[in-house]
Formats: structure tokens, sequence, C-alpha cells
């Protein structure tokens, strides 16, 4: 097998892999450093976000390659055909499928016995990080890492928002818009702190040169390096899976590499390891290699999903200021992105209002677009050891690395939580006036939120209920560094891709010194 020699082997290329990848070859440009991703390249620029691909056939081809083993278009399914399902407990592949992304368990027999059905991958340069909707809201008070000091906290967001180029002014005021947050508002600013009120979701979005939307990808956080070959210090590859890690007493001596179309393996022989491969492939590639610490795979959390949509009244929407239109003039008037944040106690949820194109619901919209309202509310699950990934010892996914599987389920505590979280959105649908008939309000089948946490997390210490330090360092290894959501060690409400994002920039602090050393 060959060999090459790397000062940085980087696993997974969706933004937190793009993190490390931009903030190391800044501060260490000299450093040599391999990005691999198992998935195929999308667009020239490595990681675009496919939202930034206009034509709609190519925007279509990029998602369907995205789908790891479903190389083809999911069926078309109408929020009434996957609320109904979802409510009735009915789920089959093409209720829980979503675009862009592929299940972790994808037969119906294994379906039967997977506690969270509808988990999922991207399998693409980008990673998720080329489908995502781009919230990016800070998490609030009960939310953050308790363990981290309060200024090194801040500072990480501050540099992740620079990342993500984190806006509030990505979409202009439109009169729904205004509609959608003066209703809002009437409900729950009265009990929301003065920095924590009810308005526009940030987003990670800037503007193109024809002063139109760009979603932010792993593209725009790699800046330079996205740009095929003009680093000759970076090198990222497609395609490309890592198959095993090889180690001796805590150090990485070596990855294996495997070119999934031609078979061919190679190895890696790097002074710093980085597993960025998701929350549920970070811990397969470590379980796989027999790094198996206590807590790898377990503590694995979302927060339940609560979805209702309305129908904005017209009397509500103030005609008088002028309809604002995407200038890339894509194919619908925009609402706009809304947050209703979390503020515990009086409001310990995550409230998304959300355009329709990428809800996980695919909603008719009679050719009205414009007056259709998703109303998301995410609430906090209890972190147990219980929840976790169960890898299997014999069988194989169609990669061939370990088979995963789920065991998850909600505690007396959760269901109470989910109970005040649909009270809380009812009380927001009733002020909107009209839930729509397909839209009414329906929990999501675990694995909906796509936001898995809790995987690889952190701790203040190395006593078995963590797998890495604060600075994302995996215990007992001394080069062996793992980003993602799974690094989150608290329940959260809301869109996790901002923390990791900020815990990757604290891991490159400690990273850093070790390559100067
Ligand atoms: C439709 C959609 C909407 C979303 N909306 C939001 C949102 O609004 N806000 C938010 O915060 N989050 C959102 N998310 C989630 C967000 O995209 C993820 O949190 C984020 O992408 C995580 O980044 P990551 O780099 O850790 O993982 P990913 O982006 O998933 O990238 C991991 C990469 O690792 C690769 N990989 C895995 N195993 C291996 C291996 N063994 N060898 C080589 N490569 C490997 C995968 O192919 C993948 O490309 C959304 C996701 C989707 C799909």
């Amino acid at each position: 097998m060959k060999t090459t020699l790397a000062d940085v082997l980087i696993v997974g290329s969706g933004p937190i892999g793009a993190t490390f990848a931009r903030l190391l070859s800044e501060q260490v440009p000299e450093a040599k450093i391999i990005m691999v991703d198992l998935g195929p390249r999308l667009s020239k620029k490595s990681g675009q976000h496919i939202k930034n691909i206009l034509d709609e056939k190519q925007r279509e081809e990029a998602q369907i390659k995205s789908q790891g083993p479903h190389q083809e278009a999911y069926p078309l399914i109408t929020v009434a055909e996957r609320a109904n399902a979802a409510q009735k407990g009915h789920l089959s592949l093409e209720m829980l499928a979503r675009a862009g992304t592929h299940l972790v368990t994808d037969n119906l027999e294994d379906l039967a016995k997977n506690q969270m059905p509808a988990a999922s991958l991207s399998s693409n340069l980008g990673g998720m990080g080329a489908h995502w909707t781009c919230a990016c809201p800070r998490p609030g008070n009960a939310e953050r890492i308790p363990f981290i000091p309060e200024e090194e906290h801040d500072k990480a967001f501050a540099k992740a928002e620079e990342l993500l180029c984190v806006s509030q002014n990505t979409f202009a005021d439109s009169p729904e818009g205004l509609a959608i947050m003066k209703i809002l508002g009437g409900v729950f600013n009265e009990k929301l702190a003065p920095d924590r009120q009810v308005q526009r979701m940030p987003l990670a979005c800037k503007t193109d040169e024809n002063g139109g939307q760009y979603w932010v990808g792993s593209d725009v956080i790699l800046g330079e390096l996205a740009e095929a070959g003009s680093q000759s210090n970076f090198e990222i590859r497609s395609e490309t899976l890592c198959r095993k890690l090889i180690h001796e007493n805590g150090t990485i001596t070596g990855a294996v590499l495997e070119h999934l179309p031609t078979g061919e393996q190679e190895e890696i022989k790097a002074k710093i390891v980085i597993v960025a491969a998701d929350a549920l492939r970070t811990p397969q590639l470590l379980w796989a290699s027999g790094i198996r610490p206590r807590a790898l795979g377990h503590y694995l959390n979302e927060h339940p999903f609560i979805f209702t949509f309305v129908e904005l009244r017209e009397d509500l929407v103030d005609t008088s200021v002028a309809k604002m239109y995407d200038k890339n003039n894509r194919t619908e008037p925009t609402i706009g992105v809304f947050w209703v944040p979390f503020d515990a106690p009086n409001h310990p949820f995550h409230g998304q209002i959300m355009h329709m194109d990428v809800s996980p619901l695919k909603i008719e919209t009679h050719g009205n677009p414009k007056h259709i309202v998703g109303l998301g509310w995410g609430c906090l699950k209890e972190s147990r050891y219980e929840d976790h990934i169960v890898f299997s010892e014999d069988k194989n996914d169609y990669l061939g690395m370990p088979k995963m599987n789920f065991k998850f389920s909600l505690t007396a505590k959760d269901k109470e939580t989910i109970a005040e979280a649909m009270e809380i959105q009812s009380q927001a649908a009733a002020a909107f006036g009209k839930v729509i008939k397909e839209g009414e309000q329906t929990l999501m089948p675990p694995g909906t939120s796509l936001h898995y946490e809790g995987t690889t997390r952190m701790g203040e210490k190395n006593d078995g209920t963590s797998v890495c330090d604060s600075f994302s360092q995996v215990w007992e290894f001394d080069n062996l560094f793992v980003g993602g959501n799974g690094v989150i060690p608290v329940a959260t409400t809301s869109n996790p891709t901002l923390t990791s994002v900020a815990m990757a920039v604290r891991a490159c602090e400690k990273i850093v010194n070790k390559l100067k050393r």
C-alpha cells in the first residue's frame, strides 16, 4: 500500500472539516493538509451549497449525487401524506427520506427495529453543508456548554459567525414578513429577554455579485482553498473513504484511505488526525478502528421537532409595503426565516418560522405560497447514556463500514416537555388564525431534526461520560481530534452548526500549538 506523509488529515469536508482546514492553513501555512470525503464532488468550487446552483435540473442532479446508495429522485410527497403517516406511525422509506440525504436505515425490516427511523446522512463534498437551511441562532442560556469560560465561548462564537458569514439581512422586508414578526412578537416578546426577542433568523448567507443570496457551504468557509489547485499545501479528495485509523499507545500512526471508484488503498501518516465525519459516522470510524471509549456513540441526542403550517390571513398583511423578490429571480417570492429564541425558563423552546423549500414537509401551496407559514418548534430532550448508536459487530453498511442502528426513546420528562412545546406552538398558530388542513400539528419521527448531538461529546474530565476534552482532543490520544455536532455535550433545542463551528475554532487553538511545537 502506498504511504503518504502529511501534517494534518481531515476526514469529512462539511462545514466543520472546512473550518479546521481554513484556520489551520491560515495559521500554519507551511502545514501540508489533506482533506478527504467519501462523497462525490458536486461543483467546481469545493463544497458549494446547492441552492446556489440556479439551474433546477442541475440542482436536482446534485441532490441525487449526495444520496449515497440511493441514486435516484425520491417521490414527491405532499404534506398531507407525510404528516398523516407520521401521526399514524406509518413509516416507510418514501415518507422519511429527504432530497440531498439518505436514510441510515434503508430497508423496511431494519426500519421496524430502528428507534430513530428518520436519521439521515449526506454523502458529498461539502456534506450536509451543501443542503442546509443555514439557520445559525446563538444558543440560549441553558443551551451553552457550562464548562467553557464565557469569554472563550463568546470569542469562538464570534469567529464562527464570521466564517459562516452570518447575517440577519438575508431577506429584505416583505409585507408577509412584517406581519409574521408582528404576530409572533405579540405572543412571545413579553416573556423574552431584551436580546432574545422575536427577530429575523441569523442565516449563513452572503450577497453575490448580482445582489442576490449566496448560501454558505464549505466553499465559503474554505475561502481560497475551495478553488482547486490554488494552494499546493492543501489537497482535497472526493470519493475517498477513510476506512480505518491505525493506532499504538495513544497515537494515530496511520489512516487507511480507499478511493471508492478504483478500490485503491493508501496509508496517510499525519501528525494530527481530525475526524469531522458527522455525528454518526465520526463515532462509526472510531469504533471501526477499535477506539471505543465508554461514551462513544452514546448520549445520542436531538431536539424533538413539531410542525404546524398556518395560512397568513390577507387582512394581516400590510399591502402598502412593497413586495421584494429575490434578485436571482428564483421561482417564489421570499417570505424569510424568523426566530423565536430559546430563553429559559420562560420559553425553553426554539421557534423557527420557515420558508417551505427546505422544509422536511413538502407542501402543496395551491399556487399561493406567500401565505403559507411553517412553524417549527424544537424542545429539549434529556441527554442519557441509554440513547445510543448500536454498531454491528458482523454486519456492514453499503460501504463496508459497521452497520448502525439506534436505541433512542423519550422519557416521561421528554413527553411532558413535548406536550408543553405543543401547547406553546398552538398559541402561536392560533394567533395566525388558520391552520391549513394539510399541516396540522405533528410531532415528527425521531431523526427528523438532522441535528444529532452527543455521540462524541466533550467533557471536563475523562470520567467515562465523554469522548474528548473541551478542545475536542480525544481522551488518551495525543493527536486525534473530533469535530461536528457529536461534540456538543448538552441538550439543545436549536440548530447546532454554529456551535460546532465554534468548537472547531476552539480546537484549532490547541492543534496550532501542537503543529508549531
Ligand atoms: C436539509 C438540511 C437542513 C439543515 N438545516 C440546518 C440549519 O438550518 N442549521 C443548522 O445548524 N444545521 C442544519 N442542518 C444540519 C447541518 O447541515 C449540519 O449540522 C452540518 O452540515 C454538520 O457539519 P459537519 O461538517 O459536522 O458534517 P457534514 O456536513 O454532514 O459532513 C460530514 C462529511 O463527512 C463525510 N464522511 C463521513 N464518513 C466518512 C469517512 N469514513 N471517510 C470520508 N468521509 C466521510 C460525509 O460524506 C460528509 O460529507 C441541516 C441539514 C440538512 C440536510
